[in-house]
C-alpha cells in the first residue's frame, strides 16, 4: 500500500518512489524532518487553543477539530495520517500543515495533490463528499484553499495508479528536470540521474 506522503514525493520527483519502495534504499538521518516534527506539535497545540476551527474563520466557530487522523482505503491502496481534520454539521474539510512558504499565494503542486489525496482518503472512510481543503503555510501565514474538483480527482487518481505502478512492477521512471530539486535530495547519492 502506498501513503500520501509518497504522491508528494512521486511530483517532486518520481525516482524517489523507486529509491524507496523498488529499491528499500537507506535514508540519512533527515534534520529537517525532525525539525518538522517539533514544529507540527507547536502547530497542533496553537489550534487546541483556538477558540474557532482553522485560524478563527466564524463560518467554522463551532467545528469539531480531530487531529493526527489516520486514513487507509484498499479500494485506493492508500494511507496516511492527515495533520487535521475539521468536522462541521454540513462537511468534513481536511487541512494539512506546512512549515515553510506559499507559492506567491498559493499552493505547491505536489501540495495540493498530497491534499486532494487526503480528501479521498476522508470521503472513503467517512462515506461522504469532501468538496474543499485547506494547506496551511508557517512561514507567510497562508492558508491555501483546494477545492475538490473532478480534474483534481481524475488528476489524484492517476498519479496513485502511477506510483502504484512503479512499485508494483519495479519500474525506474524518469527523474525531475528541475535540477534546483537535486540540490537538497536525501537520494542524490543513489542517483545517477542528478538534473544538471
Ligand atoms: S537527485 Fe534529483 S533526479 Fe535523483 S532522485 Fe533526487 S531529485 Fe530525483
Amino acid at each position: 500500500m502506498i501513503t500520501v506522503s509518497d504522491v508528494k514525493q512521486y511530483l517532486y520527483c518520481p525516482k524517489i518512489i523507486y529509491f524507496d519502495h523498488v529499491l528499500h534504499v537507506s535514508k540519512p538521518a533527515d534534520q529537517k524532518l525532525e525539525t518538522g516534527k517539533e514544529k507540527h506539535q507547536e502547530m497542533v497545540g496553537k489550534e487546541k487553543r483556538r477558540k474557532g476551527a482553522l485560524f478563527y474563520d466564524t463560518e467554522l466557530d463551532s467545528a469539531e477539530k480531530l487531529f493526527k487522523v489516520e486514513l487507509e482505503s484498499s479500494r485506493l491502496g492508500l494511507k496516511g495520517v492527515l495533520d487535521y481534520l475539521i468536522r462541521t454539521e454540513r462537511e468534513l474539510i481536511p487541512v494539512d500543515y506546512k512549515f515553510g512558504y506559499s507559492n506567491d499565494g498559493q499552493a505547491h503542486l505536489n501540495h495540493k495533490y498530497q491534499l486532494a489525496a487526503y480528501a479521498l482518503l476522508v470521503e472513503d472512510s467517512f462515506q461522504t463528499t469532501v468538496r474543499r481543503a485547506y494547506v496551511h503555510y508557517s512561514r507567510d501565514r497562508v492558508n491555501v484553499r483546494i477545492d475538490m474538483t473532478d480534474e483534481i480527482r481524475r488528476r489524484t487518481s492517476k498519479t496513485i495508479g502511477e506510483i502504484a505502478r512503479i512499485v508494483e512492477e519495479e519500474i525506474e521512471p524518469g527523474g525531475t528536470r528541475n535540477s534546483g530539486r537535486c540540490i537538497d535530495c536525501e537520494y542524490r547519492r543513489y542517483c545517477s540521474g542528478v538534473a544538471v
